[in-house]
């Protein structure tokens, strides 16, 4: 599944939106685990690798190399 082929940088969308109203979260981690920031509040969530593909809905802006 080609939209679903994120990296470090990129910013996504998820099924669901964050309570703060945003729905646009940057990838700043990735590992076993990835770790996204919320582009409205600068929270920060990590989450399995396995849980954050299934929850992530499409990538909204792929990082430039
Ligand atoms: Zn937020």
């Amino acid at each position: 599944m080609e939209k679903k082929d994120f990296n470090l940088h990129d910013v996504v969308e998820m099924k669901k939106p964050h309570p703060c109203g945003t729905n646009r979260w940057r990838i700043i981690r990735m590992g076993m685990d990835i770790r996204m920031k919320c582009e409205g509040c600068g929270h920060s969530v990590m989450l399995p690798r396995r849980e954050f593909t299934r929850k992530m809905k499409k990538i909204l802006e792929k990082h430039e190399e």
